[in-house]
């Protein structure tokens, strides 16, 4: 019996090993790219056990295959400002998975898109998009061109010269873009107007588009409702609610506004919520219509909201957002807006539940801090799988040339984010973690995609 579990233990130590040796690999390969780093590590620490019970995917090299994405496609993207001036931006498609479907995965239009954050997402990608139960496989893409301040004529001309190289990669059942940060229904709008016009009305080959021609009901409001139903599940779990509960949302966009709004439909109080210059606190609770009217309607910053609710404060720096004591924290901002010393502040100030609606919001450290103090913790890759299931259903209504009304697509989004719920909690529980969601989420989405990977042949 002792020889038996020395044996087991020397092999669970040469499978870490062997985890170790890949991870430096992929630093070596991959120079100066923290954030993809990040989301490897990540991703890799919670798989040790699977190796050991699953030798095949050592044998089959499945993580190092899964970590080389199968195409990254860069692109010169000119276009002309207002003034005349020829400017140009670095355009990304990283077409990383396609194991189990077509690439699938949004188009992030922000000043700090380089190389690493589109590989962090679209590995990110490939394992949320295998949670969701659809038939879609991991990608990313985006530009380093930032549409604050620009015109539409600017965001146009951007947009339609991204799509000229774009479209030569994509297509309805090969790979299908949507929307992130700095891309919303406008931007698909124009990217879809310039691909219509080059290859012809291919409704499917985009996802987030406007309601008018192809899109899905419930798509915008899918990932901020889909992290609040994620969450409702893990409270549930733990005889917890969003009832009465005090509650922090970073961001102001479209993940954190519908966030906020299904998180008081269920009885929250939403205190504060913010955007890159600062955030806003109200401790009787924030009044919804005005943040929409701000952000949707006038474009406008945060800070304006103090104008007409001076009950309300204002804070400059964003992440002073985490000082703010609270039940319930929905990080739906950007990656890496929680540290450590962020993540142990909202400990000692008691919050019990987190959930990750923007990707990858808390650091390496942040994590561990919240597990280390038993908060409930519900990592974004499974937490905000709502925007691409609705994405997926997009997809199906655009091939079956009908349309759902908003409460089915709703309902559908519902059942599916319990199940991305349940299944992560199993595989954690069958792997030794029970109620670590972020290494219940890893597991899930990862065999699937290696057992496909596996079963397709060495490709
Ligand atoms: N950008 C979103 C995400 O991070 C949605 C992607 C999609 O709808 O394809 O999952």
């Amino acid at each position: 019996m002792i020889t038996v579990e020395k044996n087991q233990s020397m092999y669970t130590e040469s499978v870490q090993n062997y985890v170790s040796q890949v991870f430096e690999t992929v630093k070596n390969r991959n120079p100066n790219e923290s954030e993809f780093h990040q989301a490897v590590k990540e991703v890799f620490d919670s798989l040790i056990p699977v190796l050991v019970k699953n030798p095949q995917y050592i044998s089959q090299a499945i993580l190092e295959r899964i970590v080389e994405p199968e195409r990254v496609i860069s692109f010169r993207v000119p276009w002309v400002d207002n003034q005349g001036n020829v400017r140009v931006n670095r355009g990304f498609r990283v077409q990383y998975s396609s194991a189990i479907g077509p690439y699938k995965g949004g188009l992030r239009f922000h000043p700090s898109v380089n190389a690493s954050i589109i590989k962090f997402l679209g590995f990110e990608q490939i394992f949320k998009n295998s949670l969701t139960g659809q038939p879609i496989g991991g990608g990313k893409g985006g530009a380093d061109f930032d549409p604050k301040g620009k015109s539409d004529g600017e965001i146009m001309r951007f947009c339609q010269s991204f799509m000229i190289e774009l479209s030569k990669y994509i297509g309805p059942d090969t790979d299908v873009p949507a929307g992130d940060i700095g891309v919303g229904s406008k931007e698909i709008g124009f990217l879809f107007g310039q691909y219509k016009k080059m290859r012809g009305s291919l409704a499917g080959v985009l996802t987030g588009k406007g309601l008018g021609y192809g899109g899905s009901l419930a798509r915008k409001e899918a990932t901020g409702y889909g992290t609040v139903y994620f969450v409702e599940e893990m409270l549930k779990d733990n005889n917890l609610s969003f009832e009465g509960s005090t509650v922090v949302v970073s961001g102001s966009g479209n993940v954190s506004i519908y966030a906020i709004e299904k998180a008081m439909k269920l009885g929250a109080k939403v205190v504060a919520c913010s955007d890159s210059n600062g955030y806003i606190y109200d401790k009787n609770g924030l009044n919804l219509e005005a943040v929409k009217r701000i952000k949707e309607v006038e474009k406008k910053r945060i800070s304006t909201y103090v104008t007409d609710h001076p009950e309300a404060i204002y804070s400059e720096n964003c992440n002073g957002i985490w000082t703010v004591p609270c039940d319930i924290a929905l990080p739906c901002a950007t990656q890496n807006e929680i540290d450590q010393k962020s993540a142990e502040l909202l400990v000692s100030n008691g919050v019990k539940a987190i959930g990750e609606g923007a990707n990858m919001p808390s650091t390496l450290e942040a994590v561990e801090t919240f597990l280390e103090n038993n908060i409930l913790f519900a990592p974004s890759k499974a937490a905000n799988a709502g925007g691409v299931s609705v994405s997926a259903l997009e997809m199906a209504q655009n091939s079956a040339r009908l349309y759902w009304t908003f409460e089915e697509v709703d309902s559908k989004l519902h059942a599916i984010m319990k199940s991305i719920y349940q299944n992560s909690k199993k595989a954690a529980q069958e792997y030794n973690a029970p109620g670590n969601l972020v290494v219940g989420a890893n597991i899930a989405g990862f065999i699937k995609v290696a057992d496909a990977m596996i079963e397709q042949g060495v490709i």
